[in-house]
């Protein structure tokens, strides 16, 4: 049986471009340093941030919060994690019930967003009645809410994307030649002033495979099941599919890819003319933002102002980041 390259205790995993094999415990020390590197090396996380983590109750979004809990005190910053109730049946009241006994774990404030409560619809009602795909609209949603968490609380968005949904996406953007896209893949989107957050990719360089050894390793809460919604066939994921086999003839191509696409510059969002969306004052692309123009048509008022209110209030009554 094979021994922890660093203790000599009996291994759960081989990491093939280190050619070392790890004990439970030093396979999580690995991973959490490799997320520490990450944000060192591109600056993610400063002294004295703060830091909302999207939280879906999935195994990357529970190796988020549990790696930025490690790192929060060696670091110095904030950290509170935010979650969308998107009301998708029993997923959705699966995902909150593990998030929530992680964040308790982890002792991290929790903010809870429950859509149906909040703006009166649920994601395949919106998605019937405006004959949209499911994932368009939950794609806006999550963009609109985790943006608007950001900017409420001052604090930097993190998102548990990992290395391999991030070669998928770039992948799927070069095929489909959505080069703005594309660039923005970076480890970090800067923010503008009152208008859009930060957002980081701290698991930038963690693979999927790690993200979830690691979750298995530490024992933590996660929805174990896919969104009803998820295709499994899609661009993105056969892309991924076909970068995992590379990476078994040639370890590491993965992290080689990752290097070149994260540049020396993060993207900026004012490489680009940004305007406020009149109704809300958050970021548009032009005119009405998205959010307002969908929740208008589903409820008859645009609601982000609104939904800006109700964030702050949600993290006043945690106290989350001194609010409250
Ligand atoms: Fe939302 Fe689609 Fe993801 Fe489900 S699969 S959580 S509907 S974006
Ligand atoms: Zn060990
Ligand atoms: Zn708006």
């Amino acid at each position: 049986m094979a021994k922890c390259s660093i203790c000599g205790a009996e291994a759960i995993a081989y990491v093939p471009y280190q050619k070392r094999y790890y004990c439970s415990r030093h396979y999580a020390e690995f991973v959490e340093e490799k997320v520490a590197r990450t944000i060192e090396k591109y600056k993610l996380i400063r002294r004295g941030d703060r830091v909302v983590a999207a939280v879906s109750g999935g195994k990357d979004s529970a190796t988020l919060l549990s790696t930025l809990a490690v790192l929060r005190d060696r670091v110095g910053f904030e950290l509170v994690a935010f979650h969308i109730n998107l009301e998708i049946g029993d997923y959705s009241q699966a995902s909150q019930r593990a998030v929530e006994e992680l964040a308790s774990r982890l002792g991290v404030d929790l903010i809870v967003f429950d859509i149906s409560r909040e703006l009166g619809f649920t994601i395949p009602e919106a998605s019937r009645r405006l004959r949209r795909p499911a994932c368009s609209i939950c794609g806006a949603v999550k963009r609109y809410l985790y943006n608007a968490v950001g900017v409420e609380l001052g604090a930097k968005v993190a998102t548990g994307h990992n290395a391999d949904d991030i070669i998928g996406f770039a992948l799927k953007d070069f095929a489909m030649g959505d080069y703005e896209g594309l660039s923005k893949l970076t480890p970090m989107v800067e923010g503008v002033d009152g208008l859009a957050a930060p957002r980081i990719r701290p698991l930038y360089n963690v693979y999927e495979k790690e993200s979830f050894l690691y979750v298995l390793s530490k024992g933590l809460p996660y929805i174990h099941r896919d969104c009803p919604f998820a295709r499994l066939t899609s661009l993105e994921v056969q892309f991924k599919e076909f970068f995992n086999r590379l990476e078994e003839s040639r370890p590491s191509i993965k992290l080689g890819f990752l290097h070149h696409l994260a540049r020396e510059k993060p993207w900026r969002l004012g490489e680009k003319s940004y305007t406020a969306c009149p109704e809300c004052g958050l970021l548009s692309s032009g005119g009405t933002c998205t959010f307002c123009k969908l929740t208008r048509r589903l409820t008859g008022e645009a609601r982000g102002r609104r939904v800006r209110v109700r964030i702050k209030e949600l993290a006043g009554e945690r106290g989350s980041m001194g609010l409250g």
